[in-house]
């Protein structure tokens, strides 16, 4: 399942350049007998096979060193944020355990440092949560996209949604380019941009302006979109 995404793009390049190592390891290959049973019934009863937790601890050893910060991505657990994947970031290294089945034997809590969940919604296994959060983080590695400035003006870098962007033609089926675009007017196109990316999260996100650092400026154009007719 990794080797499709991980080594497509800038993560490839990434990797290449030395910026970024991504290791698979098989959980099966820490079993003990030999169909390599890496899953059991439940206790209790009930529907789906639950990840047995030998075989995990076995792996998170084996991988895991003093300085790796240890992740179960699972849905139960935190959400998962850009403040949160600016701070893995700056780890060393990452161990990301992925889960399949019903769930992981619940004692495999002890095991780890961290619970990330990528959403409110359940996936058949932990591999795409785990390749999305490999991806985010990879983002703000130095080096790893090309203008450090484009990862900046992301969408909640600074607790905010993005501002809309346009590129050629112009005009496209009666719809035009906001004409401050084209002014070449660098101060006034900040301004509309910023005002913009305000105006986006007013709207869409409200709940993200709560946690945003605004400035006196912002509060300006905020009020400015509030007035404005709708
Ligand atoms: N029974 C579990 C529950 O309801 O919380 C769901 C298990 S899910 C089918 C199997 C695995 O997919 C999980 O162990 C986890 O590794 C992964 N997974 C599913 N949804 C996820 C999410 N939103 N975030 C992170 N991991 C998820």
């Amino acid at each position: 399942m990794f080797q499709g995404p991980l080594n497509e793009s800038l993560l490839k390049k990434a990797q290449s350049k030395g910026l970024l190592s991504l290791k698979v390891t098989n959980l099966r290959d820490f079993t003990t007998d030999k169909h390599k049973t890496a899953d059991d019934t439940p206790y209790g009863g009930g529907a789906g096979m639950v990840m047995k937790v030998e075989p995990i601890a076995k792996a998170i050893s084996k991988v895991k060193s003093q300085k790796s910060k240890v992740i179960s991505l699972c849905p139960t657990g935190k959400l998962l944020t850009q403040e949160k994947i600016k701070s893995l970031a700056k780890e060393e290294h990452l161990v990301l355990l992925c889960g399949h089945y019903e769930g992981i034997d619940e004692r495999v809590r002890g095991l780890v440092d961290e619970e990330v969940s990528i959403g409110d919604y359940v996936l058949t296994g932990g591999e795409i949560p785990a390749m999305v959060l490999v991806d985010a983080v990879a983002r703000h590695i130095p080096g790893v996209v090309k203008e450090e400035e484009s990862v900046k003006k992301d969408s909640f870098y600074e607790g905010l949604l993005d501002y809309p962007s346009y590129t050629k033609p112009e005009e496209f089926e009666g719809r035009k380019v906001p004409e401050v675009l084209l002014s070449g007017h660098h101060a006034e196109i900040d301004r509309w941009r910023r005002k913009e990316a305000l105006r986006r999260t007013l709207f869409r996100r409200p709940d993200l302006l709560a946690g945003a650092e605004l400035n006196a400026e912002d509060r300006k154009l905020l009020q400015e979109i509030i007035a404005e007719p709708e």
